[in-house]
């Protein structure tokens, strides 16, 4: 098979912008597909701080956008030194503070519909060669609903490059009134059951869902919990309905950026072999974030965004018995929900010996958190694939998780037979409570006071494992084949026969 040009739509990407896993995804993704020798590119809206961090930048096209009150510039640029960019610049739209989806204190931008919609439409305009670039993709790999119109608007488009559609979470759609689909002068054909219409709604997602050639969930057991109702928000029945052109590819991490041997943000460099120096990280761990500094304390970490999802609100519930443990402390790094944020600041300040919240986005310190906790904490009460386990295996901190989702897939219980046969790299409960997440927290403390030994073979036998690209890639290189080459029919178009 030729080597093929693929455009990676998405609305953040590491290290230009990122809020989550997404940008982590789109950050590396493109790097390893690179390696098989196609030409990746991504494209992301030109927000100020991708454009200061993609510098230099140089205008490739001017495109003029339904909706748009001023022409769309297309500036090409660098996403490290790795891949090439390409950002829609509409200052009108994305030339703001806050991150990519809400304004400073946290609310939605109420335009976010036209933000992502000429955002879309830009994307379609290089998809065809509208744009003038001297580039044209033979595939779309668009990423959650922010890029759900791409495949809408180009179903109905001869020549048009192949498109793949990924759920990195189904719980973030962009579902928004009908009236909003009548302002942005989608065309009229697009609204229908079978296209973007959601229950008397119109759906970005189901942009994607409905039209693209090949959609993908990122891990085997959420592509099989998204199909029941439990977990896929009235939206199962599309899905089962596409399950010959579906299917879960478990995202990788990348092992430059995340290498205890060589990491930049680390005090002490480690590895397998020589996991007895990972202990220094504690120490100066508790040292950053003010916890006592004990090399025999037991410290527990959880990096994340303070949603419902996350089961932050489990973690709060058993700190009662965990401050009544001898010798344990906490370290929680996010930001969020402001209830949230307020209910981790005062626990911490109820119990500054053992509890230390940092309230914020700070890229560094998560690795530093990685790396100097005995045990990640992912009580997750649904997790698509999930990174951070990832990350905690790959620096030797134990995974403490919830079976669902990606963490199903990638963490294997500490079980007596799963020890004895070295498969066993965490510890893992199966419902999505406190009292769950306890027993298997007070399991962990348990297991940490054998004999040292037991632990570093159980934190090492996570580092062994192998989570970057290179697997993964190949499965999306696989499918970008069989979306090129047998492309979807338009479901507005298609009549089925009962
Ligand atoms: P999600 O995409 O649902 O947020 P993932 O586990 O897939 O969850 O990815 C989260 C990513 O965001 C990880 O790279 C994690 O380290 C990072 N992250 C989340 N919150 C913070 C924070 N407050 N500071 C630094 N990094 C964070």
């Amino acid at each position: 098979m030729s080597p093929l040009n693929i455009l990676f739509a998405a609305s953040e990407a590491q290290p230009l912008i990122k809020t989550g896993g997404l940008a982590d995804v789109v950050g590396s993704l493109p790097v390893a597909l690179s390696h098989f020798g196609h030409d990746v590119r991504v494209v992301l809206p030109g927000y100020p701080q991708a454009i200061e961090r993609a510098r230099p930048l140089h205008p490739v096209a001017t495109l003029q956008i339904p909706g748009s009150l001023e022409p769309v510039r297309i500036l090409e640029g660098w996403m490290g030194e790795r891949t090439r960019i390409y950002l829609v610049d509409a200052p009108g739209l994305f030339d703001r503070p806050g991150n990519p989806y809400t304004n400073a204190s946290g609310s939605d931008w109420e335009d976010n519909p036209e933000r992502f919609a000429l955002f879309c439409r830009a994307i379609v305009a290089i998809a065809l060669g509208h744009a003038g670039l001297n580039w044209r993709p033979d595939l779309i790999h668009c990423n959650d609903w922010q890029t759900g119109l791409v495949p809408a608007l180009l179903a109905s488009e001869g020549n048009r490059p192949a498109t793949l559609f990924t759920i990195h979470n189904l719980a973030y759609q962009g579902v928004f009134p009908r009236s909003v689909f009548d302002r942005i002068r989608l065309p009229k054909s697009l609204w229908a059951p079978k296209g973007l219409e959601f229950h008397q709604n119109f759906s970005f997602i189901k942009g994607g869902l409905a039209f693209a050639d090949w959609i993908t969930a990122v891990s085997p057991t959420y592509a099989r919990e998204i199909l029941t109702p439990e977990f896929g928000y009235g939206l199962e029945g599309l899905l089962r309905h596409r399950t010959d052109r579906f299917k879960g590819i478990l995202n990788g991490i990348d092992y430059q950026e995340w290498d205890p041997a060589s990491d930049p943000a680390l005090p002490q460099h480690y590895d397998a072999d020589t996991f007895d120096l990972k202990k220094i990280n504690k120490l100066k761990l508790q040292q950053e974030l003010g916890l006592p500094q004990d090399e025999n304390a037991f410290l527990l970490g959880h990096i994340g965004r303070l949603v419902e999802q996350k089961g932050v609100d489990l973690i709060l519930g058993i700190l009662p018995g965990l401050v009544k443990q001898q010798n344990v402390q906490l370290v929680l790094l996010g930001s969020g929900d402001p209830k949230l944020e307020r209910a981790l600041r005062m626990v911490a300040a109820e119990h500054p010996e053992r509890i230390s919240a940092y309230i914020g986005y700070d890229e560094p310190l998560a690795h530093r958190v990685e790396a100097g906790c005995d045990c990640f904490l992912m009580p997750s009460r649904f997790e698509p694939c999930g990174l951070n386990q990832l990350y905690s295996l790959r620096y030797g901190t134990v995974p403490i998780v919830h079976r669902t989702g990606g963490l199903a897939d990638t963490v294997v219980d500490a079980t007596p037979r799963n020890l004895l046969d070295d498969t066993a790299t965490g510890f893992v409960f199966s419902t999505p409570d406190q009292h769950a997440l306890w027993r298997a927290v007070e399991r962990a403390i348990e297991f940490h006071k054998r004999p040292p030994v037991w632990w570093e073979k159980l934190a090492v036998n996570g580092m062994k494992q192998n989570f970057s690209w290179d697997t993964s890639a190949r499965h999306y290189q696989e499918i970008y084949w069989q979306a090129i080459n047998a492309p979807a029919p338009n479901p507005l178009t298609t009549v089925t026969v009962e």
